[in-house]
């Protein structure tokens, strides 16, 4: 029989996944598409639409969906019973699978307060309304921020550029137009060649960068960055930070994410594989996401018996910068090579230049919807190509907090977690069973416990969780800790001054905080502990 593989999800991982499974699973296995939105949505020409530069498509998914060989169900998906291998709908439904693949995205959620947040298509109008009044000459500054945490940064690099070159072309007066950002060099992601001719560009345009700062709310006409500084502005553009829908059964981080092996499976369950802006890997771009739904189709398809080798996950980043005149294209590979060894050309690498590149989704598309694909190569003179290795941890530099060294630099004595933290904390084992853990944190008075796996912290399990799975009627002696653990938990050293603990806990709602050294729990910090240590709050959020 074959195996029955459950897709949740109809974005670019999900078309992807299905697309890739039907060229790769042999007739060995059978797809459906569990989805709440009756449309796939081609987002990218989003942020050109408010210029009239491009128009955001969008298909009928089911349609779609059966032209890749899937078989479509309305639905949202809301919990798994990953014993049982079957999953709940938000509606109420229940649907059994042999493979899940979890491809729900992720939702944009408000990063810097007061600011115009872009998320997407349905931000055109906002952008349109700012135009207008560049036009009427009612808004002279505008700063283009992008927030901690958020990876994907090339959107707003592509907004504050294209506004430059609609002020130009309609022969405005000047506008200051500013971007903000917490990377090093602007587009760090694509290496030093691809930062350096965005950086030219963006001199070229006129648009002022601060780069290494952290926005954090536009109040009064001023945006505030931390820790200290303001830019004047009259309008804010931010990207949004974004946060994986919540899932009932699945261990997600605290921001929603779901942790990934190279191979795209969950880490620690058998059956359930993850693609796109839901898992864990920082970069949050459609062709990465096309990447992970392919290695987890490739083992999806040989574990279902296919003839295939299945390749893990490597990450190439590819972007297509529209400048408001001429794109530039941008690629970048993410392998862990040595350094950065990056190359420019003035010849495009890679072709056709589609801007979600997918090895099976941007020929399907071409073809089923004629989604663009520029007729040639553009003009060599203008075309900037970058290619460059970067190690992962770099990648992961982009999102650490750096908030010790932000609390801590104002060089005053303060009292660490060490001061409140207990040091006998509760650690438990991934398979244990959310009955033996109840029993242990009741008898031992506690509102939460570690998880650990060979010595190593893996996950939180709060009384919180331990709600929520009562509450979706799991059995005590049959659920385990890491279907229902915060994975990955944000953590701090004994060392951390108090006071970024408490931002923390607040910034996030955390009632507990693991403390660690070297990955090993040592124990955990109570927020009432540490309020009792610490007398004032830092003045402003983080905005992370
Ligand atoms: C303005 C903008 C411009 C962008 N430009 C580019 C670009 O130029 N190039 C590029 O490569 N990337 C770009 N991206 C990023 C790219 O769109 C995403 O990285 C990509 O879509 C992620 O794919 P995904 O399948 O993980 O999520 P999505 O494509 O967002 O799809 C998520 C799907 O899951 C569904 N879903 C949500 N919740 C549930 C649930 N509970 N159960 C089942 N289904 C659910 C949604 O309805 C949707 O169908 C851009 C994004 C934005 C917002």
């Amino acid at each position: 029989m074959a195996t029955r593989v459950l897709i949740a999800g109809g974005g670019v991982a999900a078309l992807e996944a299905a697309l890739a499974l039907r060229e790769l699973g042999e007739g060995r296995v059978s797809v459906e598409m569990l989805a709440p939105e009756p449309e796939f949505w081609y987002r990218p020409l989003a942020v050109a639409e408010p210029f009239d530069l491009g128009e955001v498509r969008h298909f009928d998914l089911s349609e779609l969906a059966a032209a890749a060989g899937a078989n479509f169900l309305p639905g949202a998906l809301a919990g798994v019973d990953v014993g049982g291998r079957v999953v709940r709908t938000s509606a109420g439904g229940a649907v059994p699978y042999d493979i899940l693949v979890v491809a729900c995205g992720a939702d944009p959620a408000l990063a810097v307060p007061g600011a115009l947040t872009f998320r997407g298509p349905a931000d055109t109008q906002r952008i349109r309304g700012l135009l207008d009044e560049i036009v009427a000459g009612q808004v002279a500054r505008v700063a283009f921020a992008v927030p901690w945490g958020a990876v994907w940064s090339l959107p707003l690099y592509e907004l504050a550029l294209m506004t430059a070159a609609y002020i130009d072309e309609r022969g405005l007066g000047h506008v200051e137009l500013t971007i903000v950002t917490p990377e090093d060099e602007p587009l760090q992601l694509f290496g030093r060649a691809g930062s350096e001719a965005v950086r030219q560009l963006l001199e070229r345009r006129g648009i002022v960068l601060h780069t290494g700062s952290w926005p954090v709310e536009f109040v009064e006409g001023e945006l505030r960055l931390f820790p200290e500084e303001k830019v004047a502005s009259d309008r804010v553009v931010a990207l949004p930070r974004l946060r994986g829908p919540r899932i009932d059964g699945l261990p997600q981080t605290v921001d929603g994410f779901l942790a990934v092996d190279a191979h795209g499976r969950v880490h620690g369950l058998t059956d359930v594989f993850a693609a796109g802006d839901i898992t864990n890997f920082p970069v949050k771009q459609g062709g990465i996401a096309a990447q992970q739904a392919d290695a987890a189709a490739e083992m999806i398809a040989a574990d279902a018996g296919a003839d295939l080798t299945p390749q893990p996950f490597r990450p190439v980043l590819r972007g297509l910068l529209l400048t408001g005149r001429q794109p530039r294209y941008l690629r970048h590979e993410l392998t862990g090579g040595a350094g950065d060894v990056s190359v420019a050309s003035p010849e495009p690498l890679w072709w056709p230049p589609a801007k979600i590149v997918g090895r099976y989704l941007a020929p399907f598309l071409g073809a089923y919807a004629g989604v663009e694909s520029p007729p040639e190569a553009p003009g060599a003179p203008d075309a900037v190509l970058v290619e460059v290795e970067l190690e992962r941890g770099q990648i992961g530099g982009l999102t650490a907090l750096g908030l010790e060294t932000a609390v801590t630099s104002e060089g005053e004595d303060r009292a660490i977690v060490a001061d409140a933290m207990s040091t006998d904390p509760l650690v438990v084992a991934p398979e244990d069973t959310l009955g033996e853990v109840a029993e242990k944190m009741r008898a031992r008075d506690l509102g939460s416990a570690l998880v650990g796996d060979y010595g190593r912290l893996i996950g939180i399990l709060t009384s919180r969780d331990l709600l929520r799975a009562f509450a979706g009627r799991v059995h005590p002696s049959e659920a385990r800790v890491r279907e229902w653990m915060t994975a990955e938990p944000v953590t701090v050293s004994a060392a951390t001054p108090i006071e970024a603990a408490v931002t923390l806990m607040t910034e996030y709602g955390f009632h507990h905080l693991p403390v660690v050294d070297d990955e090993r729990p040592v124990g955990v910090l109570g927020l009432r502990q540490a309020a009792r240590q610490t007398q004032s709050r830092p003045r402003i959020g983080l905005g992370f």
